[in-house]
């Protein structure tokens, strides 16, 4: 769905049984109602979830709505990713969701690619300008990153990959999205930088997820998520409020779009997304 040239995207992940991919088809159905402009899939790194996220997204095809596959390199080789690249083509699929991914630990060996900005590079000559790419993008900083600095030279590095637009990790403070995509504009990048945003489900999830990729959850929504402990009603409706005014500071400035992360679910996103009136 577009309002303007914004963009308003969902994410979903493969589901990991029948009885999830059944549900996972109930829940869409009712967000297909919200007319996203496409549905992206997540990808597991090491390839455990390839075929996933090819069944999923062409089944979101097969509803009529814009499926992006997720593609992550690390662990892979580049005659895997070729392979993928080319199932993906004869499927007709345009738009790819580039990234490095984090092998689940234990896992030995990063393949033949170490970073992002290589499956880029490695999709253009491959393909040319057949996908549309995106790739992550970090306001908070990449938990791995060197310093911030290192990390826009590496965002910078993907754009001149040949990325076309990026989404963001999600994040609660609208200050850290502006200062990055300033810091970007002030590097020459100009490609969108599309927020990605979390609506709080869970708090025990939400911030045991946060620790390990570097989002923050700042300490006045923490401590009165809190407060609610098991009270879900409380949590949820707090952090409702909490997601619709974020997004609403993000779309009265220059935010080119919204990229939800739905997990699977239909009714958080649907709940912003109404209030938002964008429905
Ligand atoms: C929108 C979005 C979608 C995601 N979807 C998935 C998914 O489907 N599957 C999945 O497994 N994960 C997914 N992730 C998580 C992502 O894979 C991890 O955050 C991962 O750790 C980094 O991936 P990247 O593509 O950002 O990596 P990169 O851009 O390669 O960066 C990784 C780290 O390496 C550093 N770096 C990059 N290049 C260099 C260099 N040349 N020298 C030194 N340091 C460098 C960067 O600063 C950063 O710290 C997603 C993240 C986001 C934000």
């Amino acid at each position: 769905m577009s309002e303007g040239k914004r963009l308003f995207s969902l994410e979903f992940f493969p589901p990991r049984t029948p009885e999830a991919a059944q549900k996972l088809r109930v829940e869409r159905r009712q967000l297909a109602q919200l007319k996203p402009a496409f549905c992206s899939v997540t990808f597991g790194a090491g390839g455990s979830t390839r075929e996933g996220t090819l069944t999923t997204v062409l089944e979101i095809r097969d509803e009529g709505l814009n499926g992006a596959p997720h593609l992550s390199c690390i662990g892979s080789t580049r005659e895997n990713i070729r392979a993928v690249l080319a199932q993906y083509r004869v499927a007709g699929i345009r738009h790819l969701v580039a990234l490095r991914g984090d092998l689940p630990s234990g896992t030995a060996g990063v393949g033949e690619f170490r970073y992002a900005s290589e499956l880029v590079e490695f999709i253009r000559d491959e393909t040319g300008d057949w996908f549309h790419i995106d790739v992550a993008a970090y306001p908070e900083v990449h938990p791995q990153a060197r310093s911030a600095q290192d990390d826009l030279d590496n965002f910078k590095r993907k754009i001149d990959a040949g990325a076309d637009s990026a989404i963001t990790q999600y994040f609660f403070n609208a200050d850290a999205y502006w200062h990055f995509v300033d810091a970007a504009a002030t590097r020459g990048i100009d490609v969108p930088i599309v927020p990605g945003i979390m609506p709080i489900a869970s708090f025990s999830k939400l911030a045991r997820f946060s620790d390990a990729c570097g989002a923050e959850i700042p300490r006045w929504i923490r401590r009165q998520m809190e407060s609610y402990g098991d009270d879900v009603a409380s949590v949820r409706a707090f952090g409702i409020d909490v997601v619709t005014g974020l997004c609403e500071k993000l779309l009265e400035g220059r935010a080119p779009g919204l990229h939800f992360y739905t997990l699977n679910q239909a009714s958080l996103t649907t709940t912003v997304w109404q209030r938002l009136g964008l429905a």
